[in-house]
C-alpha cells in the first residue's frame, strides 16, 4: 500500500503496542490478508482448478501460512526448512510443490517422502532424481521452462531476461524431459515457468498462460502425455510506489480463460488446472516495518537514524527498492524536508529512503515503512551483529498476538556450542 492513508492502524495503537513490543517490528493484518486472498481466489474462480501456491519464501512464518491455507492456498516451498514449515501446519501431498534449483538430494528424498509436486529445473535432474530416490519416480512431474530467448521480460524486472536466468529447461529439453519420464511410468505431468517478479502488466500473465498452453497441446500431441496443470509461477507486482496501480485480475483471468477454451478445449486436452505461485501479493502489502527515529545527523546532507535496519527490510538495499514511508501522526503536515532515513549498519547502502520529501521529523517519532510483507522479514541477516526483530499480527479481534519473538543475543550466540570451549556466553 503506497499512500500515507492506507495504515490499518493509527498512531495511539501503535504508542500502545509500543508498550509491551518495543521497536522495531513487522505488523501484519489479519483482516487484510484474508480480504486480499479472497478476492484472489474470486478473481480466478473463472479459471479451472486455480489454486494459489504461497511462495513460502516470501513470508516463512507458520501463522501466517496457517490463515492462507485456511483460505485455500498450498505452498510453493524451495528448501528443507520451507517444506517443514509446510508440513507442520498440516499441509499434505500435492498442497505443496518444491520448486527448487540446484537441488539437494535430501530436498528430493523430502519432498517425495511429502507426496509434494515435485518441479525439475533441468533435464539432468531426472537421473539425479532418480538416484536420490533409490531408483523410484514419483507418479506426477512438473518441470520449468526457460523461454530463454523467446521471451522479453520487464525492465526493473528482479528476475532479469529469460536468456541470462539460471532456471529452467529449454523447449527442447521440455520435449526430450517428458519423454523420458514417460518412458520411467510418470502418469501427470505439469509444467511450470516463473518469468517474471514485481510484474505490474496485466497482459504479461495472460501471455505467459498462452505461451505455457501452445507448449502444453504441443507437448501432449507429440510426446503422448497427459498434462493435469500448469503453473503460471508468482510474479504478480504490487504497487510500491504513489503512482504505481495494481494488476486488474479481472483483465487477467478473463484472459486466461480465454486462452484455456481456445487451445485446451478446442484441442480436447481438458481437464487441465491452471495455478500460480505468487508470494508477494499475497502478504507484501499487509505488512508494515515499525520504527523509531533516534537520531538525527546534518553533515553534507540530512540523515534520520532510525532503529531498525537493512537487517529489517533488505530490499532497499539490495535493488534499491522505493518503499513508501509514513511518519505516524504527520500524515497531512508538508512534506517539505528531504532526508535520507538510514539503520545502523556499517555499510553506507543501509537506507531505506534517499532523498525522500517527508515532513520534519523530530527524535522519538514513529515511522511505518510500507509494503515489507513479502521478502521483508524473510531476507533477515546477522551481518555486524544485527538481529531479527518480532513479527507481529493484529488479529481480526484487533488483538495484538506475537508471531514470532525478537531475536536476542542469546540467539546470534546459539551456534556457538563448541564442545570444550572456555569462552560461557
Ligand atoms: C520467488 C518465487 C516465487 C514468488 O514470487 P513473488 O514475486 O513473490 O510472487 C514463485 N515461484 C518461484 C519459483 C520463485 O522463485
Amino acid at each position: 500500500m503506497n499512500s500515507d492513508k492506507d495504515l490499518f492502524f493509527t498512531k495511539p495503537q501503535i504508542e500502545e503496542i509500543t508498550k509491551t513490543y518495543p521497536t522495531p517490528f513487522h505488523l501484519y493484518s489479519e483482516k487484510l490478508i484474508r480480504e486480499n486472498a479472497k478476492k484472489l481466489y474470486k478473481a480466478f474462480s473463472i479459471v479451472p482448478g486455480f489454486k494459489n501456491y504461497f511462495a513460502v519464501k516470501a513470508c516463512p512464518n507458520v501463522y501466517l501460512m496457517q490463515i492462507l491455507r485456511e483460505e485455500g492456498m498450498g505452498f510453493d516451498c524451495s528448501s528443507l526448512p520451507e517444506m517443514i514449515l509446510a508440513q507442520k501446519i498440516g499441509a499434505k501431498g500435492e498442497e505443496i510443490m518444491v520448486s527448487s534449483n540446484n537441488t539437494p538430494a535430501i530436498e528430493f528424498q523430502k519432498a517425495f517422502e511429502l507426496g509434494a509436486i515435485i518441479n525439475l529445473d533441468d533435464i539432468t535432474h531426472i537421473p539425479f532424481l532418480e538416484e536420490s530416490l533409490g531408483g523410484k519416480v514419483p507418479e506426477l512431474i512438473c518441470f520449468r521452462y526457460n523461454p530463454g530467448p523467446l521471451r522479453a521480460t520487464a525492465e526493473g524486472n528482479v528476475i532479469g531476461s529469460p536468456q541470462d536466468a539460471k532456471y529452467g529447461l529449454t523447449r527442447a529439453q521440455l520435449f526430450e524431459a517428458c519423454k523420458i519420464m514417460k518412458q520411467k511410468g510418470v502418469k501427470r505431468f505439469g509444467l511450470h515457468t516463473m518469468i517474471a517478479s514485481n510484474d505490474l502488466r496485466k497482459e504479461s500473465f495472460v501471455t505467459t498462460a498462452e505461451m505455457l498452453l501452445d507448449l502444453v497441446v504441443e507437448i501432449s500431441k507429440e510426446v503422448g502425455v497427459k498434462f493435469d496443470f500448469i503453473n503460471l509461477g508468482g510474479g504478480i507486482g504490487i504497487p510500491y510506489k504513489p503512482e504505481q496501480v495494481e494488476v486488474d485480475l479481472d483483465f487477467v483471468t478473463r484472459g486466461v480463460k480465454k486462452a484455456y477454451d481456445e487451445k485446451i478445449l478446442a484441442n480436447k486436452i481438458a481437464p487441465l488446472k491452471i495455478v500460480m505461485e505468487n508470494g508477494r501479493m499475497v502478504t507484501g502489502p499487509f505488512d508494515y516495518l515499525i520504527t523509531r527515529a533516534i537520531h538525527e545527523k546534518h553533515i553534507y546532507k540530512e540523515y534520520i537514524g532510525v532503529d531498525a535496519c537493512m537487517a529489517n527490510l533488505m530490499r532497499p538495499a539490495l535493488y534499491g527498492a522505493y518503499h513508501h514511508i509514513t511518519v505516524l501522526g504527520k500524515e497531512n503536515a508538508p512534506h517539505d524536508h528531504k532526508y535520507d532515513v538510514v539503520g545502523s549498519l556499517c555499510e553506507n547502502n543501509d537506507k531505506f529512503a534517499i532523498d525522500r520529501m517527508l515532513p520534519e521529523i523530530k527524535m522519538g517519532d514513529l515511522i511505518a515503512i510500507h509494503n515489507a510483507g513479502a521478502h521483508g522479514f524473510a531476507m533477515g541477516f546477522n551481518y555486524n551483529g544485527k538481529l531479527r526483530s518480532a513479527e507481529l499480527l493484529l488479529r481480526e479481534n484487533g488483538k495484538v498476538e506475537m508471531i514470532r519473538r525478537a531475536e536476542t543475543t542469546q540467539d546470534y550466540f546459539a551456534t556457538y556450542n563448541f564442545p570444550g570451549a572456555k569462552i560461557k556466553f
